[in-house]
Order: C-alpha cells, then sequence, then structure tokens
C-alpha cells in the first residue's frame, strides 16, 4: 500500500469515528482519494449533491481529518468523479480556507483561527432569528371563538415588562395547518420586540436544529447558548419538526435554562406536548407544565372578518380593489379548508382584478376559487417516478434498484426509495416490495425503519429526503 493510500485510510477511520457509522456511509462510503499534489488533497464522489453536501456540511471536518494525519495538507478539493473521467477538466478548487489559516480541530492541536469560507449559516445569523413577516402583527390578527384564549396569552406574553412574574412558561400553541400559529407567534415577537424591554426571538424549530448544529460545528457551541440566554423571550415555531437526539438534549437544556432564568418561552404545534412522540420524557412534561392552548378550526364568521380584514390591508397597495360582501360571504362559506387557502382565494381575485381590470362579481370568484374549494389532493407519486428520481439522485440506475445487488452504494438508495415508496404512496408493504424486485414485505418493513431511524439523528439526510420528496410532489 501506497503512503498515500495508506493515509487515505486513515483518514477514513478517523472521519468514520468522528461522525458515526450511519453518516458515515451516507455521506462518505462513496469517497474516494485522487491525488495529492502540493499540500492540495482531490477527493471525488460519485454525485454533486454528494459534493454540495460534504462541501457544505463537512469540509472543515475533512480537512481537520487530513490535517491530523499529514500535516502538510493546506486543502481540500472535492470532484464529480463522472465530470472528472469524462472531462478530464480540473475543477475549480471550492473548498479552500482563506490563505493561511490552517483549520484545525481541539482534539488536540488547539489552533483557534478558523476561516469562515465555507457554505453555513453563521452563529449570528443563526441567532437573528428567521425572517419576520411585517404583514403578521396583532393589528391583523382577527380574534374569534377558536382562538380567543391563544390570542389573550399571546397578548400577555408581549406585553409582559422585564421582572414582571411569568404567568404561563412555556405558552404552547397547537393547531392544525392555516389556522394562525404563525401569525400570533410573530405577531408575539414584533409586539415585545416593540415594547423595546426584552429581547425577543423568533426562530422556526429548523433553524434552531441547523443554528445548533453548525454552531456545534464551529466550535462556539457555548457562544450560541450564551447568546440564547441574553433572550427575554424565546419563540419557536413548528416544534413538530424538531428531531434528533443531540438537539433535543439541547433544545432541553435551552428551554429549561430560559424558563429557570424567569425568561418566557413561546411555542407552536401542529399537536399538543403529548403527542410529539419523537421527543423525550423531560422535555414534555415541561412543555406540558406551562400553558397548552388549542386553535380550533376557524369557523366561517371569522373567516369573513379575516377576509374583511385582507382586503383592506390589500387596499393599502391597490386601491381601487373592491370586494363586494356577498363575495366574501361566498368564499367564507365555501373555503373552509384554512387561513392560508383564504389569502390564496383572495390573492386570486386580485391578480385577476389587476389583470384584466374587471370588477370583482360572485361570478368571476365562483371560477377563480373553484379548485379551493375543494380541497385539492395532494398529488399522488407513482412507484416508479420514486425509483427514477432516487436512481438518478444517487447516481445508480433504477434495474440497480431492482436488483439483488447488495453493494453499499445501492443498498441506501434502495432503502431511501423504499421509505419514500411507503410514505408518499399508499402501496402496502407487500405491493411495494413486488415492486422492487419481488422482494419480501419484512424487507421493506426494515428499511422504512432504517432510514426513519436515520433521519432522527442524520440532519444531512433527513434533507436530503426532504429534498426528493420535493421533487417528487412538485
Ligand atoms: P399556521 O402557522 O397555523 O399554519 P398561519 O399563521 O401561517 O398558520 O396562517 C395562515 C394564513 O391565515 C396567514 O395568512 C394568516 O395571516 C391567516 N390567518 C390565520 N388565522 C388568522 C386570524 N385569526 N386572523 C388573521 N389572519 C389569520
Ligand atoms: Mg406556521
Amino acid at each position: 500500500m501506497s503512503a498515500e493510500d495508506d493515509s487515505w485510510s486513515k483518514v477514513k477511520k478517523r472521519l468514520q469515528a468522528e461522525v458515526g457509522d450511519d453518516i458515515y456511509s451516507s455521506w462518505f462510503a462513496r469517497m474516494d482519494l485522487e491525488a495529492i499534489e502540493d499540500g492540495t488533497v482531490r477527493l471525488s464522489v460519485p454525485t454533486r449533491f454528494l459534493k454540495s453536501w460534504i462541501q457544505s456540511h463537512y469540509a472543515e471536518r475533512v480537512l481537520a481529518c487530513w490535517q491530523t494525519e499529514v500535516q502538510e495538507v493546506g486543502r481540500v478539493e472535492l470532484i464529480v468523479r463522472s465530470a472528472m473521467r469524462t472531462t478530464m477538466v480540473k475543477p475549480k478548487p471550492e473548498l479552500e480556507p482563506s490563505a493561511g489559516e490552517a483549520v484545525r480541530y481541539p482534539n488536540g492541536h488547539g489552533a483557534k483561527s478558523r476561516p469562515l469560507t465555507v457554505g453555513e449559516p453563521n452563529v449570528h445569523e443563526a441567532l437573528g432569528g428567521s425572517p419576520l413577516d411585517p404583514r403578521l402583527t396583532f393589528d391583523g390578527f382577527v380574534v374569534g371563538r377558536s382562538n380567543t384564549l391563544a390570542h389573550a396569552a399571546a397578548k400577555q406574553v408581549a406585553s409582559a415588562k422585564r421582572g414582571d412574574a411569568v404567568m404561563f412558561n412555556p405558552l404552547y400553541i397547537h393547531a392544525g395547518v392555516g389556522l394562525g400559529k404563525t401569525h400570533l407567534l410573530q405577531a408575539t415577537t414584533w409586539a415585545a420586540n416593540a415594547m423595546g424591554e426584552r429581547k425577543a426571538l423568533y426562530l422556526t424549530a429548523e433553524k434552531f436544529m441547523y443554528g445548533f448544529v453548525s454552531a456545534l460545528r464551529t466550535q462556539t457551541a457555548l457562544a450560541f447558548k450564551e447568546a440564547l440566554r441574553g433572550i427575554g423571550v424565546l419563540v419557536i415555531d413548528d416544534l413538530q419538526f424538531l428531531q434528533g437526539k443531540s438537539t433535543q438534549a439541547e433544545f432541553c437544556h435551552t428551554l429549561n435554562a430560559l424558563i429557570d432564568a424567569g425568561r418566557q418561552v413561546v411555542i407552536a404545534s401542529d399537536r399538543p406536548p403529548s403527542d410529539l412522540e419523537s421527543l423525550d420524557d423531560r422535555v414534555r412534561s415541561r412543555l406540558a407544565g406551562g400553558l397548552v392552548v388549542e386553535m380550533g378550526p376557524l369557523g366561517e364568521e371569522l373567516r369573513f372578518e379575516i377576509l374583511k380584514a385582507r382586503v383592506l390591508a390589500a387596499r393599502a397597495h391597490h386601491p381601487s380593489f373592491d370586494v363586494p360582501a356577498p363575495v366574501l360571504g361566498y368564499i367564507a362559506k365555501t373555503v373552509t379548508h384554512n387561513g392560508r387557502d383564504l389569502e390564496g382565494a383572495l390573492n386570486r381575485l386580485l391578480a385577476h382584478n389587476k389583470l384584466t381590470g374587471h370588477p370583482v362579481t360572485l361570478e368571476m370568484a365562483e371560477r377563480e376559487v373553484r379548485d379551493l374549494i375543494r380541497p385539492q389532493e395532494p398529488k399522488r407519486v407513482k412507484i416508479e417516478d420514486i425509483q427514477r428520481v432516487v436512481a438518478r439522485q444517487y447516481n445508480v440506475s433504477r434495474s440497480d434498484l431492482l436488483s439483488s445487488r447488495r453493494t453499499a452504494n445501492v443498498v441506501r438508495p434502495r432503502q431511501v426509495a423504499m421509505y419514500l415508496a411507503k410514505t408518499l404512496t399508499l402501496r402496502s408493504l407487500p405491493e411495494i416490495g413486488r415492486r422492487f424486485g419481488g422482494r419480501d414485505h419484512t424487507t421493506v418493513l426494515h428499511a422504512v425503519r432504517k432510514i426513519e431511524g436515520l433521519v432522527g439523528n442524520d440532519m444531512a439526510l433527513a434533507e436530503e429526503i426532504e429534498l426528493l420528496k420535493r421533487q417528487l410532489q412538485e
């Protein structure tokens, strides 16, 4: 074995030990060493997707592993194998830290400086919170029977002063899609910040996860925690998306630290704490220990009022936009699904009105919103499409997926494809097994469980699967 190959196998072992077997086999198992020249290590992967993932999530880690083995390595270049082999064009290096700055990790090697060149959100950005929509304020929030309590609690939280006794902590609001959770949370954030007493930070659970994960990776978890603790009101939206053991442990930590310090926490989710199956018991009981409020479906009257408020708001930009009351009544009566569809319906009327210059009439409204009335069925995804998209993504052929080959580069894609077949279609396990080269339903079940288990801990895989889902559902 050459010295290079020897180093490479050590680097791989080190990497595997650092990221764990699952992540390693998802992302690094197919990475090859192409060359080492002048302090630059050139590695190849089979797909662009892998390249960009590794680049944005693990670049520094890979470099650090190399530097531990071979001190002279200053840079890691990542290239896509097929592209390289067919064109032989030397790809441009995209992975370099800024000149002169070595990236080192603390497991022994000390140096602190790190370049900020890799495509990751920095901690400030993560802590800067998710963007707030200026329309989602208390002024624009219409109160009705289904949301009176949630609204009152949110108002109370937003207007509390520093040093006031915290009345309910956390405030936990749950409701189905489009029933105003985000609106209420953002309104709370705006209002609390407008008071100027306490800093309110609005984060989606996703932002919390990625912010935290990247903070961990950049060795500033402490700074991240410190900053979080400097916050008066922490608002977390869509908590149901919080996943992964370490994220949860950190979330639990943050929650306890904030609550114990008398800071306010506000949370929204699509389900009550008791139904957050992936959360551990301690977090669940802490969440349930504050005030838990449900917002029910929007009643017809509330829908009417929301529409009225929306038309008024739209008039600020489009003074000629007018929707007669009977039209509003018609939409409120027929578009029953949720707040988003109401908004969608009005947007169509507005667009039609602007583009054609025709006034809004009942007849036009009936035509424009017809498909919003019967809630659209979600697009039906076919198993062939799943196989095609997955095969393309992982650079294998569809027949590989159906074959009995058990090499790592087809096993994982096959499992992902089966998992997607189970989650995106109504097909039964035996049926899916049949469609994947006549496999047994227990094989499918195993694949589904495997992937379910992995996505809880492997953010990268979770995002990859989200991407695939999006492609399939578009
Ligand atoms: P969720 O976060 O619960 O899925 P959103 O807060 O995004 O729902 O609400 C969806 C849409 O419905 C938004 O445009 C929102 O402004 C509107 N909406 C929902 N409830 C109300 C309400 N009570 N008053 C005004 N607008 C509302
Ligand atoms: Mg929302």
